[in-house]
């Protein structure tokens, strides 16, 4: 939670504080082991510890090792999937790939009775009958269609790691077992080479947790990368890939995840993890110890935090009074900025946007702003923190806040300007700019 006094908070936005704060209590947790069935993996650094939170109005926030640069892995899954239902639609797909949830390991050896299909696009052999789906003429130009939509979904152009690359495809012949088993069930209906190489290729691509968190807008946002504006796939297929990743998307932990953490999630066997809070925010997490059911501890642990302190959970509903923030001008040096409804995490980020804005005003610099809140039905104790991580921030810019608070709830703890209703608070920040 970010503090006042911190001078971290007032470097740094309330947000990022708040994610570094987070990052900092967990960063002593060393459990867990760093994957080396894929040799190369092994060689990760252990310590490293990266978040990052992407909101779809394309602002990003970050703490730790966000820049780090490791392999996407299964974090691929979901995107390819994305390809695959342009391709083929929800019917199409399904006639070769299921969509419950296996409850084993996410490269199990097991496949549907009857049909030979795999239970998920989110294990490994779901998720290479899904990169065989891609339509192309060739492997390479498979590979490069996937390359393109997960660099459009980042916003940048990725690249592969091929030291990675070639480490797992001298290593994958489980994989490849999956894939001829698929093949002579009839699910696979490409050469089983052709399917594992691009595979390998997919999760050889290189990310960090900023991309990750970016990606994660991407399909909180309906598919329009918020920091681009490309609209990169349809909202139906970014809800039907959500809705895969709550079911599916943790491994074998995807149940208790839910119940606990309550976001649409995928992790990957580097240590990257990537959860969404639909229509709000895509979060990226990089920390390369897994536990035993090939989870990162630490992305785990940092997410559970997360979700609670940000009231994340997708089951969690405010009241129905929509938040609301407005700014009005009572002069040039002087704006009112009033919040109504249930202040939460996403609205005290638009809250903290707002204040920021009007502090910078290019033309009046003003000294002094007045926040509104006395139709504020409900604040979280979050927004608290970050309205009061706010306000300190702009006291270190030499501007004060003036709380038109009636009912002298402490939205803003720290305010020693505190007014019983907007016209005495228009009056009192009068006497602060002219004394
Ligand atoms: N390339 C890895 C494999 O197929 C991905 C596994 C994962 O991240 O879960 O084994």
């Amino acid at each position: 939670m970010p503090h006042t006094t911190s001078s971290d908070a007032i470097e740094l936005d309330p947000i990022s504080a708040a994610l570094g704060n987070v990052l900092s209590l967990l960063r002593a947790d060393d459990r867990g082991e760093v994957a080396d069935y894929i040799p190369e993996l092994s060689t990760a650094d252990p310590s490293l510890a990266g978040l990052a939170l992407a909101s779809t109005n394309g602002r990003l926030y970050t703490a730790g090792d966000a820049d780090s640069p490791f392999t996407i892995q299964s974090v691929s899954k979901p995107f390819v999937y994305a390809i695959a239902l342009a391709d083929h639609g929800l019917e199409g797909v399904l006639a070769h790939v299921g969509a419950e949830p296996s409850g084993e390991a996410f490269n199990a050896i097991s496949l549907e009775p009857g049909t030979g299909r795999p239970a998920n696009p989110m294990i490994n052999a779901g998720a290479i009958v899904t990169t065989s789906l891609v339509i192309a003429e060739s492997p390479t130009e498979r590979f490069d269609r996937i390359l393109g939509v997960l660099s459009a979904f980042a916003g940048r152009q990725l690249d592969v790691d091929e030291r990675v690359f070639e480490s797992e495809r001298s290593t994958g012949d489980r994989n490849r077992a999956l894939g001829y088993l698929m093949r002579s069930a009839g699910s696979l209906v490409s050469e089983v080479d052709d399917a594992v190489e691009v595979y390998f290729r997919q999760c050889a691509v290189l990310v960090t947790a900023k991309d990750l968190a970016v990606m994660g807008a991407t399909l909180a946002n309906n598919g329009v990368n918020p920091c681009t504006g490309d609209v990169v796939i349809d909202t139906t297929v970014a809800e039907q890939v959500l809705t895969l990743m709550a079911t599916c998307g943790m491994y074998d932990f995807s149940g208790e995840w839910l119940l606990r953490i309550g976001l649409p999630a995928k992790s990957g066997v580097s240590g990257g993890i990537l959860a969404v809070s639909p229509a709000q925010y895509g979060i990226g997490l990089f920390s390369p110890r897994l536990d035993e059911r090939g989870n990162s501890v630490r992305g785990v642990e940092i997410s559970r935090v997360l979700a609670t302190r940000f009231a994340l959970h997708a089951m969690h509903h405010t009241e129905r009074t929509a938040p609301v923030v407005a700014t009005t001008s009572v002069r040039a040096d002087l704006s009112v900025v009033t919040v109504q409804g249930d202040i939460e995490f996403a609205a005290a980020e638009r809250v903290l946007l707002v204040l920021d804005d009007v502090a910078s005003g290019e033309a009046t610099r003003p000294s002094v702003i007045v926040l509104d809140v006395e139709r504020v039905t409900k604040c979280h104790p979050v927004a608290i923190a970050l309205l009061d991580a706010m306000a300190a921030r702009l006291r270190a810019r030499h501007v004060s806040i003036v709380v038109a608070d009636p009912l002298r709830r402490h939205i803003v703890p720290s305010a020693s300007n505190v007014a019983a209703s907007v016209d005495a608070a228009v009056a009192h920040a009068d006497q602060l700019m002219h004394g």
